[in-house]
């Protein structure tokens, strides 16, 4: 009865939430005393061999090539489906646009109890309780999962990504895909050095910018750091900037390592998005600007006199 961890992907790649959903999941077959196997639905150009070395004994391929793209529905009955045929007691997603899409469908399907956004491993000495995040990462819940099937999705960034020895199996699954119900008549990729879920390091610019002409110097401080850009929302919503970079409660919501707000005065709308960044770094000219109490670095400043010193300085110190 082996954990089962779902191996999201996007362009032929595995995607990097998938590779922490896979060390959480090794380490809670660990915990549970029994082995970690992850589920493929499509195909990948990344070894899937190698994927081994996060703690699973083996690769489920369902190698289809409908499964290239996700349709929750068409997902969620591939995936339940695996999990009744390998006997899994428990599946892992993460929490990432994948996750959220599927996770509910294939837990209807199951019966299965289902805690979205957890933080850490389950407490299995008396039961089976989750810790998760809630009201936009201010609280935490821990929920008590009964049911015989378990599904948790883990929040990105929430759980470090350990890569050791070893080889998976690969093993090609067999079960009923359905058609996909939607068609794709076109897509419209979003440009940019890196995507915003996947980085490590997000640059964000708000209001404080003044207007769009000044969006250079978020965009040379991002280039040197290989980081992603972002934005408030009303620098969004005025056109500044492409909705796509919109960060916040009701825009994307991220955890990136390193966060730098910009001229952004961090009311709780934006927070909720980015909060969980596991350090913010924050140039804003007002003192009381709220963002400060949340930072851990904080640059009393004029961005324009401020953000280009740092990018000098970062050149500087990366030409050695
Ligand atoms: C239902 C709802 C949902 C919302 N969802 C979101 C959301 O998802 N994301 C989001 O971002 N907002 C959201 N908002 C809006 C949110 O409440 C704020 O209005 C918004 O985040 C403010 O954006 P800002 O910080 O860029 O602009 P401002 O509040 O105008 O702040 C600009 C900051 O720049 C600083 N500044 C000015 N000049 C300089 C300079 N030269 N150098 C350095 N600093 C400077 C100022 O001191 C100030 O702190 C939402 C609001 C509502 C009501």
């Amino acid at each position: 009865m082996p954990v089962l961890i779902l191996i999201d992907h996007s362009d032929g790649q595995i995607k990097k939430a998938s590779l922490e959903a896979l060390t959480y999941g090794a380490d809670l077959a660990k915990q549970l005393g029994t082995t970690a196997e992850g589920l493929l639905l499509g195909t990948v150009t990344d070894d899937l061999a190698g994927l081994g070395k996060y703690g699973i004994v083996k690769v489920n391929q369902v190698s289809n090539d409908a499964l290239n793209t996700v349709d929750a529905l068409v997902y969620a009955k591939a995936i339940a489906e695996a999990v009744n045929v390998l006997g899994a007691t428990v599946l892992v997603l993460s929490h990432n646009q994948t996750g959220k899409a599927v996770a509910a469908f294939t837990a209807a399907k199951l019966k299965a109890g289902l805690v979205t956004g957890a933080v850490a491993l389950p407490d299995t000495t008396n039961g089976f309780t989750v810790k998760k995040a809630v009201f936009s990462g201010k609280a935490f819940a821990n929920v008590a999962v009964t049911s015989s099937v378990k599904i948790i999705s883990i929040n990105p960034n929430s759980y470090k990504t350990v890569a050791g020895e070893g080889v998976a199996e690969v093993s090609q699954l067999s079960i009923t895909v359905d058609a996909c119900k939607i068609k794709i008549t076109n897509v419209n990729k979003v440009k940019g050095e890196v995507p915003l879920t996947e980085a490590e390091i997000v640059v964000s610019g708000g209001r404080g910018l003044k207007g769009p002409e000044n969006w250079g110097i978020v965009e040379d401080l991002a280039h040197v750091l290989h980081a992603a850009t972002a934005c408030s929302r009303p620098v969004a919503d005025s056109g500044w900037r492409p909705h796509h970079e919109h960060v916040g409660q009701t825009g994307v919501q991220i955890a990136p390592n390193l966060y730098i707000a910009i001229g952004i005065s961090g009311a709780i709308q934006h927070l909720a998005g980015v909060n969980r960044s596991k350090h913010i770094v924050v140039i804003n000219k007002d003192p009381e600007a709220p963002f400060f109490k949340a930072a851990d670095y904080g640059i009393v400043g004029d961005a324009f006199e401020v953000v280009p010193k740092l990018t000098e300085e970062i050149k500087k110190l990366k030409n050695g």
